[in-house]
């Protein structure tokens, strides 16, 4: 029988070397997965992604069943209840970026030290307490700190990160390892400061609409341009 699902499953491939290729992980740490028609492919558990095959790559129903040869991803609870609980949730890439893993080793999530901080969806970036490896306790941690967020960390373990789809998840979790390394270096000289709420609501209203270049009435405030500066009256004789 031909191989359902051909194209996305390479996609999810090619997704997972990038991810090492990118520096944001090693080996086989990490996984991901990708959302179907009734269920999602995740990664097999424990197969190099340069030997990593799309027949290996595994389907799995939303009731929690895989199908085929290969075991999916020893985390395949947290893939799983994110593609139930998360309606926004296309694609989802776990890995064991060093900064983010750096942070989470010290318990530390990440806050409103830069407005970009914003990208995972609010004010900060949260640090779910420890769990072992494919546990359903790791799970539950994870989708609490994933509450209105499309990242989080994971105390001693290392960071998940959720979107519409492939690209747009691992291009978020490269940038929430670089936010997670220029906090950790900002905190290696003292402690950075914080933006108060009320500025991260403000950024956060404007990346409603930063990067989309269709840009409706709505939006006018973000293109308007500047007011001319009133030329200064001269006082005195000249
Ligand atoms: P898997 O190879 O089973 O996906 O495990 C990697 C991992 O990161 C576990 O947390
Ligand atoms: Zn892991």
């Amino acid at each position: 029988m031909a191989l359902k699902h051909q194209r996305l499953r390479r996609q999810l491939i090619d997704t997972c070397r990038r991810m090492n290729g990118l520096g944001i992980n090693q080996g086989t740490s990490g996984n991901a997965s990708l959302r179907i028609d009734g269920g999602f492919l995740i990664t097999p558990s424990g197969i190099p992604y340069d030997d990593m095959r799309p027949e290996q790559i595994v389907e799995m129903d939303l009731d929690g069943r895989y199908h085929g040869d290969f075991l999916p991803s020893s985390e395949w609870r947290f893939h799983y209840d994110i593609m139930c609980k998360r309606e926004d949730a296309g694609a989802v890439v776990h890995t064991h970026a060093n900064f983010c893993t750096t942070l989470a080793c010290l318990g530390r999530g990440i806050p409103s030290f830069h407005y970009m901080v914003a990208v995972a969806g609010g004010p900060d970036i949260r640090c779910a307490p420890y769990a072992t490896f494919g546990t359903q306790e790791l799970s539950d941690h994870a989708l609490k700190a994933l509450k209105d967020r499309k990242a989080c960390l994971l105390a001693n373990h290392g960071m998940i990160c959720l979107g519409p789809d492939l690209e747009k998840t691992l291009r978020l979790a490269v940038e929430v390892e670089t936010l997670a390394s220029q906090y950790w270096r900002a905190l290696q000289v003292g402690e950075p400061k914080l933006l108060p709420k009320r500025e991260m609501t403000r950024v956060l209203a404007r990346f409603a609409s930063y990067g989309k270049q269709s840009v409706d009435a709505s939006d006018a405030a973000a293109v308007e341009p500047p007011k001319k500066a009133r030329p200064k009256r001269r006082s005195g004789g000249k």
